[in-house]
């Protein structure tokens, strides 16, 4: 935390004007990365962590845990966590929102490998004054490339065995065999309508659940459809080429467990019933299906 003005470092201070330049400033002005900064009571120094999306406190407004008082997170004195580097307490953004950046394919490809091995704070990094377009289209993105490129290498593996079984690309000519080259535009539209349909619904049902479970989730519904669509690039592993579908089995469970972190790392609550809420529609969706084959 710095002085926009004189870049003097504000940590430590009951005081709400830069020592240096006399510039006021306010805690809440700045932007954290969540859990990495404390916000210590004026009176008796207890320390309170940011949680919040920004490393705000949530609640703004607090009772002291030391001392009882009543504060705002304005009045409190700040100071990175203990053992946290004061760099490590700067803002993190998602790749996917560094418009700087202008290698489309260098930004896209970060905020993947963000959304699978810190997908809380690939979530956190969504800016909150944003709308949900560009977390629906890295969703979108996500839903038609992995399944297209999955669905042609199968197409080019089957075409390639033809060959090599019947010494021609298509044993029964282009006519029959129209659905087969076909494949990879039906796959991938396939995917798109029930993918985004899916993680709608998803959402929805996560916040509903997280309502009714007793939790208060600290914002919309928008904010748990991000951090689903901002996670979804776990099914990268499905774009490996003729293996790729099979892997389904295994990001679709990985795409829950990173998608129920970064929701509790978006809507700050806790985290069992922010799990449970999470699972509920898949594990819906899951029994229904092994009822329907059951009984087929
Ligand atoms: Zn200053
Ligand atoms: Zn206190």
């Amino acid at each position: 935390m710095r002085c926009p003005q004189c870049n003097y470092r504000l940590w430590n201070l009951t005081a709400r004007a830069c020592p240096e330049c006399g510039r006021p400033f306010k805690p809440s002005e700045f932007e954290f990365r969540p859990n990495t900064v404390e916000f210590c009571c004026p009176h008796c120094g207890q320390p309170h962590l940011g949680q919040g999306v920004l490393g705000h406190l949530v609640p703004e407004r607090i009772t002291c845990a030391g001392c009882r008082r009543e504060l705002h997170m304005d009045q409190m004195v700040l100071r990175p966590v203990p053992g946290v580097d004061e760099k490590r307490t700067q803002f993190y953004l998602n790749p996917w929102f560094e418009l700087h950046e202008r290698i489309f394919f260098r930004r896209y490809l970060a905020a993947v490998w963000h959304g699978i091995v810190r997908p809380g704070l690939a979530a956190s990094g969504v800016p909150s004054q944003t709308t949900y377009g560009p977390s629906a289209n890295f969703l979108i993105i996500n839903l038609c490339l992995f399944p297209f490129i999955s669905a042609l290498s199968l197409l080019i593996f089957s075409l390639l065995v033809n060959l090599l079984r019947y010494g021609r690309w298509l044993p029964s000519g282009p006519g029959p065999d129209l659905l087969l080259l076909a494949s990879p535009v039906i796959f991938t539209m396939l995917s798109l309508m029930t993918g985004l349909a899916f993680t709608v619904v998803w959402s929805t049902s996560i916040q509903a659940m997280l309502y009714l479970t007793g939790c208060r989730p600290h914002t919309g519904r928008m904010r748990t459809f991000e951090a689903l669509a901002i996670t979804s690039g776990v099914h990268v592993f499905t774009a490996i080429p003729v293996i790729g579908a099979l892997l389904s089995v295994l990001t679709i469970p990985a795409w829950i467990v990173a998608a129920a972190i970064a929701v509790r790392a978006v809507q700050a609550t806790p985290p069992i019933r922010t799990a449970l809420a999470t699972l509920a529609l898949p594990l819906l969706l899951l029994i229904m299906t092994i009822n329907l084959v059951l009984l087929a």
